[in-house]
């Protein structure tokens, strides 16, 4: 195949993967010498695209792991217009130079930064939002100006073909070109000394990109996961927190770096917060108590594998103590685990050392708020941190005293929908930001610049010999 006549490809020949990028660097010089206009064009045409063809995503989730098509309208199709619509609005000026101001030392001098593409980028996407996740990076990267290769999840093939057909259809191949295939197609990848290397996914995955791109001294955005708490103390509207929880937890069947991981209530509240849950996933999955693998708005566990990983978590929990306080169904043949609520969690067992990534929802207990703090802070940084609480006393003291890469009050995942928020982790949740400016400025190279005038300079005084009052300063 020649790399000139397709946007995508099935092969991970490392030597046609070296061609495509070879091209792709060829057409950065360009690239880099354009205005903001032709990086719009291609946004506006991926809109297009994506207006177009919504029956086929649609399709193409379900296909994967039957996710509900109104699931994929907001949280796939309705998110990327999104962005790319913020971008448009502010492209312009965000490739505009910044001035800055001049200090007395440098009176006489201009300064600003000016943005410029990194180059090629390198976007390796997961399989959990895996046509969002594909998209979400790629229009940072053109809206900065980049060249750049998509490599889907291969445990989306469905989506992974569609997103190489929208490039075929869309994008020159010398701009946007998708990979397709597995790991050895990204260790291929990852041994080419891109400009940028944009990875969402495991944090495990993500130490083997971090190595990788060492190599060359790459830049990386690592978008990762980890085990995110919801907290709800005693003052907390109990009704309201079930609500949003259940939805962040349930959306995508808790395949969701940001679902709410685990949760930790005021001990005073346990009883009553899980009466509300119970309600809730009625409500949402089961409105005519045919049971919840009947629901059309619940989606199935995306493979066997993370089937048999989930429901291991799920024995382990119980083997270590903990009690099913709701759901528990569980069908391998279907992928299907119901929303499930456990309580009596010990703190040892691997449903509270590991990233659930499904709908268990293990529970426990905290008296005081510095008790919380301190079960939260044990663990690896989480992503999001989500706090239910009616008290702006413990608001602030839970913000304060928790680190994580994103949090909301009151609320579970929207503030990933907030174009002004930059979004992403710290330590084990992921180092870098995405969305909106944030994702631009990921992408760019921030070139500080300083011009003086001819023949003038604050530094004459300095310049060597030294005299004996330089060398008193
Ligand atoms: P993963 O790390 O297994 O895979 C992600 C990508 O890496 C895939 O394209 C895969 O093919 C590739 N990959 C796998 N092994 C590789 C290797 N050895 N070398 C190079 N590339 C390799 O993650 P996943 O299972 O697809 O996604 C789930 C994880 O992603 C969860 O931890 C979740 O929290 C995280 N996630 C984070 C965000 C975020 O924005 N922070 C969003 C979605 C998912």
């Amino acid at each position: 195949m020649n790399p000139t006549t397709s946007a995508s490809t099935s092969t991970n020949d490392a030597t046609f993967i070296g061609q495509v990028f070879a091209r792709q660097q060829a057409r950065a010089e360009a690239l880099r010498k354009e205005g903001w206009e032709p990086r719009a064009a291609r946004l506006r045409k991926l809109s297009h695209w994506l207006e177009e063809n919504r029956a086929a995503i649609q399709q193409a989730l379900y296909a994967d792991f039957r996710k509900p098509a109104a699931e994929t309208d907001v949280t796939e199709i309705w998110s990327s217009q999104m962005e790319i619509k913020h971008t448009l609005r502010h492209l312009k000026q965000w490739t505009q130079p910044t001035k800055v101001g001049t200090p007395m030392s440098l009176v006489g001098t201009r300064g600003w930064v000016q943005y410029e593409p990194k180059g090629v980028c390198l976007l390796i996407a997961p399989w959990n939002y895996p046509f969002y996740l594909a998209i979400d990076p790629l229009i940072s990267a053109l809206a900065a100006g980049n060249a750049c290769i998509i490599k889907p999840s291969e445990m989306t093939p469905t989506v992974a073909a569609l997103l190489a057909r929208m490039c075929q259809e869309i994008f020159d191949p010398a701009e946007v070109t998708v990979v397709e295939g597995d790991k050895e197609t990204a260790t291929h990848l990852l041994a080419l000394p891109f400009n940028h290397i944009f990875f969402t996914g495991s944090p495990q995955v993500g130490k083997i990109v971090m190595r990788a791109a060492a190599e060359h001294l790459t830049s990386v955005t690592l978008e990762l996961g980890g085990k995110s708490p919801a907290l709800v103390d005693e003052t907390a509207d109990l009704r309201d927190a079930a609500e949003k929880i259940v939805w962040g937890k349930g959306i995508n069947a808790g395949q969701t770096c940001v679902a709410p991981d685990y949760l930790l209530v005021h001990e005073a509240v346990q009883e009553q917060l899980l009466k509300e849950i119970q309600a809730v996933i009625t409500r949402f999955y089961d409105p005519a108590g045919e049971g919840v693998a009947a629901s059309a708005s619940y989606a199935r566990i995306v493979n066997q594998g993370h089937f048999r990983r989930v429901a291991g978590l799920l024995e382990d929990a119980q083997a270590h103590g903990a009690t099913i306080a709701l759901g528990g169904l569980v069908d391998a043949e279907q992928q299907f685990i119901e929303p499930t609520v456990l309580t009596d969690v010990a703190p040892t067992s691997r449903i509270m050392q590991e990233e659930i990534f499904g709908p268990l929802l293990p529970v426990r207990t905290f008296r005081t708020l510095m008790g919380a703090v301190d079960e939260v802070n044990a663990r690896p940084r989480p992503l999001a941190l989500y706090v239910f609480s009616q008290s702006a006393d413990n608001q602030r003291y839970l913000l304060q005293n928790i680190p994580a890469g994103g949090a909301c009050v009151n609320e579970t995942i929207l503030h990933l929908a907030h174009p002004d928020l930059p979004f992403g982790g710290l330590g084990n949740s992921g180092l870098g930001r995405a969305h909106g400016h944030a994702g631009f400025l990921s992408f760019s190279n921030e070139k500080s610049v300083l011009k003086q005038r001819v023949g003038r300079t604050a530094m004459k005084a300095l310049y060597p010999p030294y005299t004996a009052q330089v060398k008193k300063m």
